[in-house]
């Protein structure tokens, strides 16, 4: 099976186009000002942990033993404690991820969607970035886009406050795995999960790092780890656990967190594309919290567009003066403004379609071969794939009444059509999918939103028009 490296880049652009902060309390006629209510759903478990709250937990070997070091120079010596975590909880005992690991996450896409600057990990090889250094956003009319709405500080020289705040999402749907933490109720203090280990190759691993795999030369691009299936397998046996964590808990498939997000005096390009960096859209996800790489951490967001409220600053007035909007959500950029390289790194398909991601068993044996658009080593693909996106979808129901069927028959409308696949309704609302080589005869089976009359055994039903 094909090995997928847990991470890849999206190259970087021409040089990122920098202009002055436009301030955050000043009026601006046609700003967009207001709350975004939003949902973080997870997809694969969550983990999140306060670094300064642990406890030591002594490692066994499966003999009951204490554990020691099998390989490596270490060999023989006792392995350390390894220490443990609880799931992050806000002063009032709820269950939170920081707002600023959020605003983390979604300034990473907007800076690729805006082509902005790039905040390098120090002692980097990779000098050449084409202007992208962060440290080029320099003065308050030096700003690349990201700089500008989500702020930056560069020591006593600058400080830029963001216009956009992220409030602290709290769990509110599902509990956590296990409902109570293990220190709080078993005698032996047993963590529930020895995670795998959470390491990566260093940034002078120029196959990975450097563009076409170059030592030296320009850096890949921006890193983003891929999303894994959502049952990854994340934990280890306590006798591997040696360099690792391990954890109480963790948020599990299915929960779900709230947050609300601030936003003041966002032009409306700035608007479009911060909702479509917030929210992207179906089929792609976010990354947040610890062990992305051992495939932690997946979630998607939704905006509640009723309890949102977005008010735009008037035209009418020479003052501070702002009204209602209702029309903001239609400002959302669609999904293929996306650039292909992002869309291939956030899809949540990628291990369906593609194999296994993961580290190689041994870090000592890391791949030379550069990886290729797809995050395989030695590879050639050049483009990254694509979510299972449909071709044509219907937007409502056929206004019609169902065809009349006789036995051995089935009506359903046609509601979305992907590359290999049609998906009809029938008149109980069940979706029924069929394979679209087996319609292909039939032309008039591309028309989405029209009534179709499926036939034969159910496993094995055609579709007539
Ligand atoms: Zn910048």
């Amino acid at each position: 099976m094909t090995q997928i490296n847990p991470y890849n880049f999206v190259p970087l652009e021409s040089r990122p186009d920098r202009s002055g902060y436009p301030g955050r309390l000043q009026f601006h006629k046609k700003r967009y000002s207001g709350m975004l209510k939003c949902t973080l759903e997870v997809l694969t478990p969550l983990i999140s942990i306060d670094q300064r709250n642990s406890r030591l937990y002594q490692l066994k070997d499966t003999d009951g033993t204490l554990l020691k070091f099998k390989s490596g120079q270490r060999r023989g010596e006792l392995c350390s404690e390894i220490k443990c975590f609880n799931f992050r909880r806000n002063r009032h005992g709820q269950i939170f991820l920081q707002g600023t690991s959020l605003k983390g996450m979604i300034r990473s896409v907007y800076e690729v969607i805006t082509n902005s600057c790039l905040k390098l990990p120090s002692a980097i090889g990779y000098k050449n970035v084409g202007g992208h250094k962060n440290t080029e956003c320099n003065d308050l009319h030096n700003l690349c886009s990201a700089c500008r709405l989500f702020g930056t500080i560069e020591g006593d020289k600058l400080h830029c406050q963001g216009r956009v705040v992220f409030i602290d999402v709290v769990l509110v749907e599902g509990n956590l795995t296990p409902e109570t933490p293990i220190s709080n109720r078993s005698l032996s203090g047993k963590p529930f999960h020895f995670l795998k280990v959470l390491s990566s190759p260093k940034p002078s691993h120029h196959p990975t790092y450097g563009k076409k795999g170059q030592r030296n030369g320009p850096i890949a691009g921006r890193k983003f780890y891929y999303h894994h299936g959502k049952d990854t397998k994340f934990f280890v046996n306590e006798h591997e656990a040696c360099h690792s964590i391990a954890i109480e808990e963790y948020a599990k498939v299915g929960n779900k967190f709230e947050f609300e997000v601030y936003v003041e005096n966002l032009d409306k390009e700035e608007f479009e594309n911060f909702i479509l960096a917030l929210e992207l859209h179906e089929g792609i996800g976010h990354k947040i919290g610890l062990g992305k790489a051992i495939g932690l951490g997946s979630c998607c967001i939704t905006v509640d567009r009723n309890q949102s409220s977005i008010t735009i600053g008037s035209d009418r007035y020479q003052k501070w003066n702002s009204t209602k909007d209702t029309t903001w959500y239609s400002l959302k950029k669609d999904k293929e403004e996306l650039p292909p390289a992002l869309i291939e790194v956030l899809r949540l398909n990628k291990e369906d379609d593609d194999g296994e991601i993961g580290y190689p068993p041994d870090f000592r044996n890391y791949p030379n071969d550069p990886i290729d658009a797809r995050g395989v080593f030695g590879g050639n693909a050049t483009k990254g794939g694509r979510p299972r996106w449909p071709n044509d979808v219907a937007t409502e129901p056929p206004k019609e009444p169902a065809p009349k069927v006789s036995q051995d028959q089935e009506a359903a409308w046609l509601k979305e059509i992907y590359d290999n696949e049609l998906v009809f309704v029938d008149t109980q609302g069940n979706e029924i999918k069929r394979p679209r080589k087996a319609c292909q005869s039939k032309k008039k089976l591309q028309e989405v939103g029209a009534w179709f009359i499926l036939w034969g055994p159910s496993a094995s039903r055609r579709a007539l028009y």
